[in-house]
């Protein structure tokens, strides 16, 4: 049975919902607004996390010009779509693609985040102060059809995505797995309908929504979930016809799975720095006993920098309770492209200091990393400065006492400043070198002055 159903068979399972035809479409140079800031300029906001309150989009637009000034680039926003579970959802469950807060489905007009009308003016008020706006794409799964009869498994699914209130995107059995196109991907997730790719029509589908979502509701980029259950083909295509920037939730430790998924997306797609969010989370939970000269060139960041995006907790993860503020100044300092989560900046106390760390990012931390020393307790890593960015010295200390330690930095007979006020000024010596210091279980940042 598996092998009749793996190999195409005509139409006669194909044509099973009604089909919108579309014009193919050719790849796009993706042209920003000329008042978006360039990505990477500053640091990306995850501007939700899990049980939000209702009509969030309303509570991200009124604090656009807090976000803005602290030297945001980029927010992150949660699914748009209408879902199975409607104003319970988190979005993740998708169900009319097209449906962002306008259809009374699924028990109610609006997503759990507001309407499609409270959707654009955020998206407006964001790119107006120069802010990128990220969409979290969920293409591998689907949730909330009707029942129907499938001939692919001799059962009934629920794959029946033929009533959608919007009538755009429709689906049926045969656009999910087992499709007569492909028998089954990389991955399901919860048992929910797992949407095949592998349909031409359903690739097609997923292209002309992305560039919907580009040109009628504005959004920039795109956060893509749970990219271990599809292919990164898909991701490449978005990201080749759709254009902006991508990267992908690859929730896995191993550093070579994730430079592969990388590289399936043909190097289009960056990838979320799990490897590093791990480390940083043993260095959080170690109590002073995790080794700090694992830190150097650590996870994605520390060798693939431009395909890294960098976390220390998101909506799914927060699991960095002490040391928070010295792996986000780890993240902040360090190459890759780093993501501050929302109740990190607004309601755990962390603002003033990420504040200061994105200032510092923009203002010194240029140019590649070196490590000027490391150890069981220590870890002490210098930018070595860009352009009109002179470089700067992070210095991080998990021991339970002050520490000082002698390193040779790029500059000579100056004066460096730590940034966060917490040790005394320190001068180089003529070949560069100098005793600079750190309190117990925290962090000092020098920068020339
Ligand atoms: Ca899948």
């Amino acid at each position: 049975m598996v092998g009749i159903l793996v190999t195409p068979v005509g139409n006669i399972f194909v044509a099973n919902v009604n089909r919108h035809s579309s014009d193919m479409i050719q790849p796009v140079e993706h042209v920003y607004a000329n008042t978006l800031r360039p990505l990477g300029s500053g640091v990306m906001l995850q501007a939700f996390y899990w049980d939000v309150p209702l009509d969030w989009y309303t509570e991200v637009t009124q604090k656009i010009p807090e976000i803005a000034a602290a030297g945001f680039d980029n927010i992150w926003l949660p699914p748009p779509s209408k879902t199975m579970n409607g104003r319970y959802s988190m979005g993740y469950d998708p169900y009319d693609y097209y449906d962002l807060g306008e259809y009374d489905q699924k028990g109610s007009i609006p997503t759990r985040f507001g309407t499609k009308a409270d959707l654009i003016t955020l998206i407006s008020s964001a790119k107006a102060a120069g802010l990128h706006v990220t969409a979290d794409i969920v293409m591998n799964h689907n949730s909330g059809g009707d029942s129907q009869w499938n001939p692919n498994t001799n059962s009934y699914t629920y794959t029946d995505f033929s009533g959608v209130a919007s009538g755009k995107f429709l689906r049926g059995y045969n656009d999910f797995h087992p499709s007569t196109y492909e028998w089954a991907d990389e991955g399901t997730f919860g048992g929910y309908p797992d949407v095949a790719h592998a349909n031409p029509y359903v690739w097609q589908e997923f292209i002309n929504w992305g560039i919907w979502l580009r040109d009628q509701i504005g959004f920039t980029d795109w956060r893509f979930d749970y990219v271990k259950g599809y292919h990164g083909w898909m991701v490449r295509d978005w990201l080749t016809y759709v254009g902006g920037y991508g990267v992908g939730e690859y929730w896995d430790t191993n550093l070579d799975l994730l430079k592969g998924w990388i590289s399936s997306t043909d190097y289009k797609a960056s990838a979320f720095d799990f490897p590093l969010y791990y480390l940083l989370r043993d260095m959080s939970e170690g109590g002073g006993y995790f080794d700090m000269s694992r830190l150097a060139y650590a996870g994605l960041a520390g060798s693939d920098p431009f395909h890294a995006t960098t976390f220390v907790a998101n909506h799914d993860t927060n699991e960095i309770f002490t040391m928070k503020e010295m792996a986000y100044a780890y993240i902040l300092l360090s190459e890759g492209y780093p993501t501050v989560f929302w109740r990190d900046y607004f309601d755990w106390g962390f603002k003033d200091a990420i504040n200061l760390l994105i200032s510092l990012r923009s203002g010194y931390a240029g140019g590649s990393t070196s490590v000027l020393y490391s150890d069981n307790d220590l870890f002490i890593m210098q930018r070595n400065g860009y352009g009109s960015q002179p470089g700067i010295i992070l210095m991080m200390n998990d021991g339970d006492t002050w520490k000082g330690q002698w390193v040779q930095t790029k500059w000579t007979n100056q004066r460096l400043v730590d940034a966060t006020g917490r040790a005394y000024d320190e001068w180089t010596n003529g070949d560069g070198w100098v005793e600079i210091w750190a309190p117990p279980r925290s962090y000092t940042v020098w920068i020339p002055s």
